[in-house]
């Protein structure tokens, strides 16, 4: 159960580190940056724009380090706005091509819609079916995805439903539905072969357990919150907020930016053996590159009717 890459405290120790928080108080970091990178990465969310308040800076470190990430919006946002009088179809479009605008930006090699309905998001099995779909076409090392556990943020704020819908879905399809070829055995048929997920980072976590340094990619996840601009009233408050956030972040491991995330560890794999996140990065690098290519192969050679829209 030992993951020799994964942060140099014991994960107690970063937990109760998260707990107490703030440990700008003290001399030294309190914790190791994170360095297990995945070579594939998805990330689920509820709404557009919720990838780019979540991990944006994490997804952008890893796709600039040779990690091939994919983003999957559960809905469209048709709901995001004020006036009732406003059509949900037109916005849904508008927020789509702002998502793709922020993709981008970060790097994905693609996005899927899967134009669920926007506030009334639910973990049904034909959610989950969406979502194993993608993950075994895509086929990622970790997902990343709303912490479903989270129903308020401490007491300042409740989780809107359709995040904790979208993380609960999502966890549920890496775990068993994506590696249990009798789960949709209709899409084994296909050719979308069972595949395990071996790690999960969860965001807008209670509970972080690891803090990623994304000093030099903090400036992306802020201009790709801006191609969201139907969702910005003031974007110049959100970025100092954002700014402010992943600096209290940063401090917990001696660095300028980071994002926390809970990771949870599904599979923990011998191939990676001891050596250190260099060795796993160049692998890692050069395994996406290769096996990015042959998913996108599949992909486009398989039929339309996935149920989603693509990218
Ligand atoms: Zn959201």
């Amino acid at each position: 159960m030992t993951d020799p890459q994964a942060d140099a405290v014991p994960p107690e120790a970063a937990t109760s580190d998260a707990a107490t928080s703030h440990p700008a108080a003290a001399d030294a970091p309190a914790q190791t940056a994170h360095a297990w990178r995945p070579g594939r990465f998805m990330v689920i969310t509820a709404h557009p724009d919720d990838a780019e308040f979540g991990p944006a800076a994490t997804a952008a470190s890893w796709v600039d380090q040779g990690s091939v990430g994919w983003l999957v919006c559960c809905t469209s946002g048709d709901q995001g706005g004020e006036d009732p009088e406003q059509d949900p179809l037109e916005l849904a479009a508008l927020r789509e091509r702002e998502q793709r605008a922020a993709a981008e930006i970060i790097g994905y090699a693609g996005v899927t819609f899967l134009h669920q309905p926007d506030g009334a998001l639910e973990n049904t099995l034909a959610l989950r079916e969406l979502l194993v779909r993608e993950i075994r076409s895509f086929r990622p090392d970790a997902v990343l995805a709303t912490d479903p556990e989270v129903l308020f943020y401490g007491d300042g704020g409740v989780n809107h439903s359709d995040h904790r819908a979208a993380g609960m879905a999502a966890v549920d399809a890496v775990y068993p539905a994506a590696r249990n070829p009798m789960a949709f055995p209709w899409l084994t048929r296909e050719g979308l072969a069972k595949h395990v997920v071996r790690r999960l980072y969860l965001f807008w976590s209670n509970q972080p357990t690891a803090r990623i340094d994304v000093t030099a990619t903090i400036d992306r996840k802020i201009a790709a919150l801006r191609a969201h601009e139907s969702q910005l009233r003031d974007p110049e408050r959100v970025e100092r907020w954002i700014r402010g956030w992943a600096e209290d972040e940063g401090k917990a491991i001696g660095s300028t930016a980071a994002e926390a995330l809970r990771v949870i560890v599904i599979e923990d794999d011998e191939s990676e053996g001891p050596a250190g996140p260099e060795v796993e990065s160049a692998e890692g690098a050069a395994a996406a590159a290769e096996s990015g290519v042959e998913a996108f192969d599949e992909r486009a050679a398989s039929p339309a009717g996935s149920g989603a829209g693509e990218q």
